[in-house]
């Protein structure tokens, strides 16, 4: 053998872990098989479970080329004639179909059973944790419905569509389509929070009024998904801010006066397209009552904010996910990092967090699907904004924490960590951001009735533990004081937030969770991961975080 031979091989490639690729991540995933159970999804346990082989096998492959290609925006064709057309890898499609085909954005319409809220909720945790751009779009399709159904001529001409399991991406008329997707647009420059702020108007074609033809004329600053089909919006009539319905083409085939004006360069979300707009005589169709628009659209909005918890709660999961199995196989010193006293640490207290985000939108989930209660229709009231706000705040941190046990391959972009933490702060943001929602949590609890009441009928007495008990009573004293209420608002939401999780992890009953979880969270905020107390059963908790490949 030549010397240089020699010395073309210059190292044994060891220690490093074996690859998660084509994993199931429903049946990896102890906590989302107990929470989906426990709150009624179980009937949908064998599409989840395919769902759970797609997601960590062909959508997570597709996933990273969506990532890598990102959306292309093209104005005009090579002939000058504007088109207005958002261009996407094909691996998008791949994700939209796949998610539509599966009922993504239609299950609890379609198939309105007992849990099925909880389903759906399980089948978009996994489909986010292989891509969350596409989840956006998803959203939206699936969170239309209650607005939609406020005009019923156009719930019934737009529904079937909305509802059919078919991903028809072309861009030609909804009546040339076997399925539409569909975005909504409120914010603009002057205001995104303040959508009483928007400038752009409305003028009737005929005779003005609900389920009526308007032109639009003005512009929206945040528009994602510009090629769904059809945009809830808002606009300004002489009776006030109003919903509207507009298709991105006329009834006679051409397209609508909708023009994308540029795609956002964003932090993350980089497989979907978030674009400004404008409306040049834009025809759309008067959604709900004139004049009161934002509470029309707020039907809408309620749901993407329950999106939201189960969005963020999935990029935690898969971050935890991938933890927990690099910290399995990796060696430090001889010893691999899963048995070392403080990564243990880390990775419970990751997977408490990742539990208790989990539960909470779970327990979102079953509320949604019993809004016939009043209770229950009160908790979905109350909790959509504090979990969008604590659960989406959790985030961003939570993932930095779980990259940064894989040390610096968490930092590279073959791993999906890098991704994650960029993907993880925009649900704080859209959709109403953390302090939209904690004032919305005051405003709930003091001005709709019984909302403060079934907070305390949830939480009960403390479920025999005499920390939550305290913590309650805490929260109790911390809204019977008004002064200067708005200022502690993130923290009484916060303190909701926990005190929730608590009650779910302890009537679940795992002692080991539901222990850990309040003795490291109920004693105050502001912590850094990795600080759980003496006494947790750290080992029990990271082994059943951890992917075990079979
Ligand atoms: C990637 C991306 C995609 C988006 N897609 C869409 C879309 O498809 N459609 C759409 O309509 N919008 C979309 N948005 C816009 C998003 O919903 C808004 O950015 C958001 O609602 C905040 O509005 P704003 O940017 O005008 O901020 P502002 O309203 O100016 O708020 C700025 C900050 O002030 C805080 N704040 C507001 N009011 C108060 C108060 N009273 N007290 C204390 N703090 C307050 C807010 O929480 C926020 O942190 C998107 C945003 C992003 C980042």
């Amino acid at each position: 053998m030549s010397l240089s031979h020699e010395y073309a091989e210059t190292h044994e490639v060891f220690n490093q872990v074996p690859p998660l690729d084509g994993v199931n991540l429903y049946r990896i995933d102890l906590p989302l098989q107990e929470w989906l159970r426990r709150f009624g999804g179980d009937w949908a346990e064998a599409r989840i479970d395919a769902y759970g082989a797609l997601a960590g096998g062909p959508l997570m492959q597709a996933g990273f080329l969506a990532n890598e290609n990102r959306p292309v925006f093209k104005s005009h064709d090579r002939y000058g004639h504007r088109i207005d057309l958002v261009e996407f890898h094909p691996a998008y499609h791949e994700l939209m179909r796949t998610a539509i085909e599966h009922g993504l954005p239609s299950l609890p319409w379609s198939d309105p059973r007992p849990g099925a809220n909880v389903a759906r909720a399980a089948l978009t945790y996994l489909h986010s944790q292989a891509e969350a751009g596409s989840g956006c779009p998803l959203t939206m399709t699936f969170a239309c419905v209650p607005a939609l159904r406020l005009q019923p001529e156009i719930a019934e001409r737009w529904l079937p569509k909305v509802l059919a399991t078919s991903y028809d991406p072309r861009n030609v008329p909804m009546e040339q389509k076997s399925g539409v997707t569909i975005g909504m647009a409120m914010t603009e420059k002057q205001g995104g929070t303040d959508v009483r702020a928007n400038t752009t108007r409305a003028y009737p074609v005929g005779i003005p009024g609900s389920g009526q033809a308007y032109e639009l004329v003005g512009h929206k600053w945040f528009c994602s998904a510009p090629m769904c089909d059809a945009f809830l919006t808002l606009a300004y009539t002489d009776k006030g801010l109003s919903c509207f319905l507009l298709p991105r083409h006329r009834p006679d085939g051409t397209r609508n006066q909708f023009y994308v004006q540029r795609l956002k360069n964003k932090l993350g979300n980089w497989a979907n397209a978030s674009s400004e707009v404008e409306y040049r005589g834009a025809l759309a169709w008067m959604v709900g009552e004139e004049g009161r628009g934002v509470p029309t659209i707020i039907e809408m909005v309620a749901l993407t904010r329950f999106d939201c918890m189960v969005g963020s709660s999935s990029l935690m999961r898969q971050a935890l996910t991938q933890a927990a199995h690099h910290c399995a196989h990796r060696k430090v010193g001889g010893r691999v990092l899963a048995e070392q006293p403080l990564m243990q640490n880390v990775l419970a207290d990751l997977a408490l967090e990742s539990e208790a985000a989990l539960a909470l939108s779970m327990r979102m989930g079953r509320a949604l699907d019993n809004l016939h209660d009043e209770q229950e229709d009160r908790f979905a009231r109350l909790v959509t904004a504090v979990g969008k706000y604590w659960i989406c705040k959790r985030a961003p941190e939570m993932i930095a924490e779980a990259s940064e046990c894989l040390g610096g391959a968490g930092y590279v972009e073959e791993t999906i960590l890098p991704r994650l933490y960029r993907e993880a702060p925009v649900n704080s943001i859209w959709e109403g951001s953390g302090n939209v929602q904690c004032l919305d949590v005051l405003r709930a609890l003091s001005k709709e009735p019984g909302v403060l009441d079934a907070l305390f009928a949830e939480l009960g007495d403390g479920h025999g533990d005499a920390r939550l008990a305290a913590f309650i009573q805490r929260i109790k004293a911390g809204f019977a004081d008004t002064d200067d209420i708005q200022y502690r608002a993130r923290q009484l939401t916060e303190d909701v937030a926990l005190a929730l999780q608590a009650k779910l992890l302890l009537e679940a009953g795992n002692n080991t969770v539901s222990d850990a979880f309040i003795a490291s969270r109920l004693a105050g905020g502001g912590r850094v991961y990795g600080t759980l107390p003496r006494g947790v059963d750290v080992e029990a908790l990271v082994a059943r975080a951890t992917p075990h490949l079979i």
